[in-house]
């Protein structure tokens, strides 16, 4: 098998044996990858901290036979170094990653999803005010992009507006004869904070968000519960983006 070409983020970085990680990478051309990076973790390894999680990267790989391809040659990009050093960039960005790792799938290409990532790291890299903002943002993005947009005012079965309860199940917002047993009434600020976030442009997310920190936080649990319902996966870094942002 020739070695291929290809750009992209780090995801993550798992430790493998002695020296050796596998690392999983977005990138533009063959979806996610998960690759065994050989000898990363010596101290004279050519690929440095260039694998780093949030890194962009220029990467030239074997194919492997198995679920693993090789990286033989990694050179950096943008090393998004800003979100590493800051607790609220970095739980946002986490956010970001631990997204992208869920919807996209193995060598699949999906450039919409990389230019989405690249856009939210690099909204992340301005030091934003609200981080936590960009990362909600982005992850009403990510679900449109997955086909899971939820419905933020209209009733997401029959489209009625103004729709007092949420149900992750139908699609978010609902109306009362639409209602399934898991439906809830949501407070129409919470609506409005999300319907801002989803249209807002990612480096201007949570800008001018005039809410109190309760409907903050309200709106960014439904968020989430919708997210987790879809993606079918609990978001092990939500917990630190609500411990950093308003
Ligand atoms: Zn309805």
């Amino acid at each position: 098998m020739p070695p291929y070409k290809e750009q992209g983020v780090v995801l993550r970085s798992i430790k493998l044996g002695e020296a050796d990680k596998i690392v999983t990478i977005m990138t533009q051309g063959s979806g996610k990858v998960r690759a065994v990076a050989k000898g990363i973790r010596r101290t004279t390894s050519r690929f440095g901290a260039r694998l780093e999680p949030f890194t962009h990267v220029n990467l030239m790989l074997y194919r492997g036979r198995g679920a693993l391809d090789t990286v033989t040659q990694a050179e950096i990009l943008a090393p998004h170094r800003a979100i590493r050093e800051d607790l609220a960039l970095f739980a946002a960005g986490e956010t970001m990653l631990e997204a992208v790792d869920r919807v996209a799938e193995e060598h699949e290409r999906n450039v919409r999803l990389v230019v989405l990532l690249l856009a939210g790291l690099r909204a992340l890299e301005a030091r934003p005010n609200d981080p936590a903002a960009v990362a909600e943002s982005f992850v009403l993005k990510l679900l449109s992009l997955a086909g899971f947009h939820p419905s933020l005012g209209a009733c997401a079965v029959c489209g009625a507006p103004g729709a007092p309860l949420w149900s992750a199940g139908h699609g978010g917002a609902v109306c009362r004869a639409d209602a399934d047993r898991g439906a809830a009434p949501v407070d129409p600020q919470v609506l409005t904070v999300l319907a801002e976030l989803a249209t807002a442009d990612l480096a201007a997310a949570g800008r001018g968000l005039a809410a109190d920190p309760r409907v903050r936080r309200a709106a960014r649990a439904l968020l989430f519960g919708f997210a987790e319902y879809h993606l079918e996966r609990r978001m092990r870094s939500v917990p630190l983006l609500a411990s950093t942002a308003p």
